[in-house]
C-alpha cells in the first residue's frame, strides 16, 4: 500500500508538474512585456518598449487610451506619442498605418511585434503622466499603449531606473522576483495601477483582520523631514481606522496591500485619484504648512477603496478606455465619498466642530443657491461628468447657470440622508446604509444599479415608502430636503447670512475709472439678470452715482429688498439705462447654537457625538 501510494503520488506529482510547466509556458508566451526607461527625464521623456507575441496573422491594432479610470472626460493621450517603430521577431521593420488619431495598425508581422516609442509627459497628477529630473508619476492609460483583442493577457512591466539616483518604484502592481519588475493579471488591472518612481519615503503598517494581515503603505515624495513623514503617517492611520469603522472591515486588497502614492511637491498639479488598491494624491502644498488639506484628499480617496472601486455602479463596468464613460450614480460614488471624506476628518478629531460646521455651511450654501438645480437632478448632473471632469474646451459655457457638481450635490444629499435616518429611525445612520450596501454589493463586487440603492434603503429602514420618496424627491427629482429642521437636531442653526440685506445677486465686480465691470457670470433669476445685464457689462452709475470700491456697499446698504435702482450701464459698446428691483441676499450660513446664544441640550451633545465623534475607539 505504501509503495503503490508512493508511485501514484510520484505519477500525480509529475503530471501536475507537466500541466503546470505547460500552462506557465503558454502564459509566458502570451504575456505582454513592457519596459520603460527614463534616460531623458530632464526633458520629460520616457522611452517605452512593448513586446507582443503569439499573434494571429491579422494586423495588430495598437491604441493609446482616451479615458482614465475615475476621470470622466476624454483625453487624447495619443498626442504625446512619437518616434514609434514596430519590428518583428527578426528585428525587421514593419509597416504601420493610422486608421484613427489614437490607433496604429501593424501589418505583415510574423506573430511577434516589438514596438518602441517615446512618450512626453509633464503633468504629474492623478490622470496624466509627469516625468522630470526628480521623479515620474505615471498613470498607465496616459503612458502605455495596448492592443485590441489582447486585453485578457497577463502583463509584465519592467522599470529601468536611472543610475545613481536612488529611485524606487511604488505601485499596486504585483511585485515580481526580478528587481523593479511588476505584473498585472490583465489590461484592466494594469491600466488601473498608477506608479510613482523616485526617491520616496516609505511608511507602512499592518492591520490584522480575521487572522489575515493587510499592509497599508504610504509612499511619500516630498521635500519635508522624516519627522513630518512620521507625523503625517500617524494622521493617515487615524483616517484608515475611522473609515474601517464605518464599514466594519477593510476591503480584500488584491495583493494584501493598499498604497497611498502621495507626491507633495512644487512640480506636481494638485489632484487625487482612486484605484482598487492605491490612490495618487498630489499637491503643491508641503506637509509643513498644509498637512490637513492634504489629509482631506487622502480621506476622500481611501473611502473610494470601498465606494466606487468595489461598491461599483453597473454603468461603469467594464470601464471603457476608448470612450467617455457615463454614470448617473456619481452623486453617490463621488458625492457620498465627499461627505465621508470630510466627516471622517471630524471623527479623527483633527477638525473641530467649528471647522466642520464652517465647511458644511459653505457647501450647503453653494448647493442651495445653484440655479442649475432647477434644470437637472443629481442623476442628470452625474451624467454630465464627461463634460466637466477635467474636460477642457475653448468655447464659453453656461455652467454657472446650468450645472451643480455631483460632488457637492451628492455631498449634501448624503448629509440630508444621514440626518433624516437619524431623525426618522431610531439607531439608524448613514454608516448603517453604507455598511449594508457594502455587504450586499461591495464585498462580493456585484455592480449595483439605482434601483438597488433605493431598494437597499427600503430594506435598511423597513420602510420602502421612505426610500422611494427620498430617492424620487432629492436624487431623481429637484426638491430640496428640509435642511433647517434636520440640522437643528445637531444644534446647528441654518439661517440667512445677511438677513434683510438688499442684493443685486451674487456677482464679482472690478472697479475702474469708468465704473464697475461685471466679472463673473450673471446668475439666472438674479436682479441683474432680470434687468438684462450680462457678464462684461460696465455699470456706469447707480442712482446717478458712479460705483466705486468705497461707495458700492453703502449704496446697497441704504436700500431694502424690493427697492428699485436706476442703473446706467455699457453693454457691448452701447450705453443703456435700466431699473433693477433689488432682491434679498440669499447667502445662507450655519451657526452653532452656542454661537447663537441658544441652549445646547444633552440630547444635542449626544447627537453630535454619535454623528461627528470617533467610531474607532
Ligand atoms: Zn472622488
Amino acid at each position: 500500500m505504501p509503495v503503490i501510494f508512493s508511485s501514484f503520488s510520484r505519477l500525480y506529482h509529475s503530471l501536475f508538474l507537466f500541466v503546470f510547466v505547460a500552462s506557465s509556458q503558454i502564459v509566458n508566451a502570451q504575456k505582454i512585456q513592457y519596459e520603460i526607461s527614463f534616460d531623458n527625464a530632464a526633458h520629460h521623456e520616457a522611452q517605452i518598449n512593448v513586446s507582443f507575441t503569439n499573434l494571429t496573422n491579422k494586423p495588430l491594432e495598437v491604441v493609446m487610451s482616451r479615458s482614465s479610470p475615475g476621470r470622466y472626460a476624454l483625453h487624447e493621450f495619443a498626442k504625446h506619442v512619437y518616434a514609434l517603430e514596430a519590428r518583428n521577431s527578426k528585428d525587421q521593420k514593419l509597416q504601420v498605418s493610422r486608421p484613427s488619431p489614437y490607433q496604429w495598425n501593424i501589418s505583415g508581422h510574423d506573430g511577434t511585434v516589438r514596438l518602441t516609442y517615446t512618450l512626453f509627459g509633464n503633468r504629474a497628477d492623478g490622470t496624466y503622466t509627469g516625468i522630470n529630473a526628480l521623479f515620474a508619476v505615471l498613470n498607465m492609460p496616459a503612458t502605455f499603449m495596448w492592443a485590441h483583442g489582447l486585453e485578457k493577457r497577463p502583463i509584465e512591466v519592467r522599470f529601468r531606473l536611472p543610475e545613481g539616483q536612488q529611485w524606487k518604484v511604488a505601485t499596486q502592481l504585483k511585485s515580481e522576483k526580478t528587481p523593479n519588475t511588476f505584473s498585472a493579471p490583465h489590461l484592466q488591472y494594469f491600466l488601473d495601477s498608477p506608479t510613482i518612481v523616485g526617491n520616496y519615503t516609505l511608511r507602512e503598517w499592518l492591520i490584522t483582520e480575521g487572522g489575515k494581515e493587510k499592509t497599508i503603505q504610504l509612499a511619500l515624495l516630498h521635500n519635508g523631514t522624516e519627522a513630518e513623514a512620521d507625523q503625517y503617517a500617524s494622521l493617515v492611520k487615524k483616517v484608515v481606522s475611522e473609515q474601517k469603522a464605518v464599514y466594519g472591515e477593510l476591503p480584500e486588497y488584491d495583493f494584501g496591500k493598499y498604497t497611498f502614492l502621495a507626491a507633495y511637491s512644487p512640480y506636481v498639479s494638485g489632484d487625487g485619484m482612486e484605484h482598487r488598491n492605491s490612490t495618487v494624491c498630489t499637491s503643491t502644498h508641503p506637509l509643513a504648512t498644509n498637512a490637513l488639506d492634504n489629509l482631506g484628499t487622502i480621506s476622500h480617496e481611501f473611502f473610494h477603496a470601498w465606494n466606487v472601486e468595489r461598491i461599483r455602479p453597473k454603468s461603469l463596468e467594464p470601464f471603457d478606455f476608448e470612450r467617455a464613460n457615463m454614470s448617473g450614480e456619481l452623486w453617490f460614488a463621488e458625492g457620498f465619498t465627499t461627505y465621508y471624506g470630510n466627516l471622517i476628518l471630524s471623527r479623527t478629531g483633527e477638525v473641530t466642530l467649528e471647522q466642520y460646521t464652517r465647511e458644511l455651511a459653505a457647501n450647503l450654501d453653494y448647493m442651495l443657491r445653484a440655479p442649475g438645480r432647477k434644470l437637472f437632478s443629481a442623476v442628470e448632473m452625474s451624467q454630465q461628468a464627461p463634460f466637466v471632469d477635467a474636460a477642457v474646451s475653448i468655447e464659453p459655457n453656461n455652467r454657472s447657470n446650468t450645472y451643480l457638481s455631483y460632488y457637492n450635490f451628492g455631498d449634501m444629499i448624503a448629509l440630508a440622508l444621514d440626518l433624516s435616518l437619524r431623525k426618522e429611525f431610531k439607531n439608524l445612520t448613514l454608516d448603517d446604509y453604507m455598511r449594508l450596501v457594502w455587504k450586499k454589493f461591495g464585498k462580493s463586487e456585484t455592480p449595483y444599479t439605482m434601483a438597488d440603492l433605493r431598494t437597499t434603503l427600503g430594506e435598511l429602514t423597513g420602510n420602502q415608502t421612505f426610500a422611494n420618496t427620498f430617492y424620487s424627491s432629492f436624487i431623481e427629482g429637484k426638491e430640496t430636503a428640509p435642511y433647517k429642521s434636520l440640522l437643528a437636531q445637531a444644534g446647528m442653526l441654518l439661517e440667512n447670512a445677511n438677513p434683510g440685506q438688499a442684493s443685486l445677486g451674487y456677482v464679482a465686480l472690478r472697479f475702474s475709472n469708468e465704473g464697475a465691470q461685471i466679472q463673473s457670470p450673471v446668475l439666472r433669476g438674479s436682479p441683474l439678470y432680470l434687468a438684462g445685464m450680462e457678464s462684461g457689462d460696465i455699470i456706469l452709475s447707480i442712482d446717478g452715482a458712479k460705483p466705486t470700491q468705497e461707495n458700492y456697499k453703502a449704496l446697497l446698504q441704504q436700500k431694502k429688498p424690493g427697492d428699485t435702482l436706476s442703473i446706467v450701464f455699457s453693454q457691448m459698446g452701447k450705453e443703456k439705462q435700466t431699473s433693477v428691483k433689488l432682491g434679498t441676499d440669499e447667502a445662507m450660513n450655519i451657526v452653532l447654537y452656542e454661537e447663537a446664544g441658544m441652549q445646547v441640550t444633552e440630547q444635542i451633545k449626544s447627537f453630535r457625538k454619535s454623528w461627528l465623534g470617533s467610531k474607532s475607539e
